[in-house]
């Protein structure tokens, strides 16, 4: 007889790999295509030689590093094995009882529901406006006597639209401070708005927001699994409780800290990227495509009913990228000759007629 588990985990699609294509181009996981800096691979080789050592548990020299960056105390910082982790931490920190609720956009990061399932929570999903942004008056209205998390994507994964400054303070403004709201800004280094919210300087003096960055995407460390959290001494301190320990690795911990080092060097990628993610918008566009606006290093195709099958017509065609149900296809800007193979893919007049008729 197997074991018994949870029966509610049964609503959580099991991982299924996805299906390998050798040589294919890889645009489905807004990694860049970059490897590590010589200088950033030279610490992590170093690191590597101490790997029967355990790494240290509070972090402290990289929580140190972030909090000078950000001119903040360390006890304002937390990191996590990935800062999706400290998604899942900030749902134990906050909910205790099955009534508690996690109220965050719908599309969103893909993350929430399910942290939020796992932290025996309920998930409060509130759709985006037509434009595929927050829908800021409608989360406020839809906060209750239970909401105890709220998360805010901005720039919003998958959809890539992000929202100005003055917008997120006037939703911060409506929002109990006894609600902790968390600024995801996973692709901060990406926003190009004259108006870029800053979490950071915007969670000064509010101790109910807590802001996420990551060393996923524009630091180029995804395999390494490192981010942080910028918050209330009090937050960060309940989420080094609930921290698994020694889950950030003594690698990340380096290569975290060479790479915040190395930051001119790593943002000014960002600008090809946006540069590139630009070309490819006004590219798709041409060709009939419905692209939203993105302040991030991806686009999405409203593709509706067809994005599975766009997304296997495209892999087959040496381009990986990432289907969401019956909504869209979310592309990562990468390499230019990486995407001039999408742009090649999705221009063709057969595929055109085929998915945008
Ligand atoms: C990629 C991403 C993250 C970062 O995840 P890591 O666990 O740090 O790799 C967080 N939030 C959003 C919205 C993302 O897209």
């Amino acid at each position: 007889m197997t074991a018994r588990i949870r029966p509610d985990l049964e609503s959580i699609p099991a991982y299924t790999p996805g299906r390998s294509h050798p040589g294919a181009v890889k645009l489905a996981s807004n990694e860049t295509t970059h490897g590590p800096l010589p200088t950033v691979a030279k610490v992590i080789a170093e690191a590597a030689e101490l790997a029967n050592r355990y790494p240290d548990n509070q972090s402290s020299e990289l929580r140190a590093a972030i909090a000078e960056f950000h001119g903040v105390g360390v006890a304002n910082i937390a990191v996590g094995c990935g800062s999706v982790a400290l998604c899942q931490e900030l749902v134990q920190i906050t909910c205790d009882a099955p009534t508690d609720e996690v109220m965050f956009a719908w599309r969103s990061f893909e993350a929430y529901p399910i942290v939020t399932q796992v932290g025996n929570a309920r998930a409060v999903q509130v759709p985006l406006t037509e434009g595929l942004a927050h829908d800021f008056d409608a989360m406020a209205a839809a906060i209750t006597e239970h909401t105890r998390l709220i998360f805010v994507c901005n720039p919003n994964n998958p959809t890539g639209t992000a929202v100005g400054r003055a917008e997120v303070v006037r939703f911060l403004d409506a929002v109990p401070e006894h609600i902790l709201v968390v600024l995801d800004e996973a692709y901060y280094e990406y926003v190009r708005l004259a108006d870029r919210p800053d979490g950071v300087e915007i969670r000064r003096n509010r101790p109910n927001v807590l802001v996420l960055r990551t060393f996923s995407k524009a630091y180029g460390l995804a395999g390494l699994r490192v981010g942080y959290a910028v918050g209330d001494p009090e937050v960060i301190t309940a989420l080094l409780k609930v921290h698994i320990p020694f889950s950030v690795n003594r690698l990340a911990q380096a290569a975290a800290m060479a790479s915040l080092e190395a930051r001119e060097e790593l943002l000014d990628r960002t600008d090809r990227t946006v540069a590139e993610r630009d070309r490819m918008r006004t590219a798709l566009l041409a060709a009939g495509y419905r692209v939203v606006p993105s302040e991030t290093n991806f686009l999405w195709l409203e593709l509706g009913s067809r994005s599975g099958e766009f997304a296997e017509a495209s892999a087959e065609a040496g381009v990986l990228l990432r289907p969401y149900g019956s909504d869209g296809v979310r592309v990562t800007a990468g390499d230019p000759h990486e995407n001039d193979l999408l742009l090649a893919f999705a221009t063709d007049p057969e595929i055109t007629g085929r998915f945008l008729a």
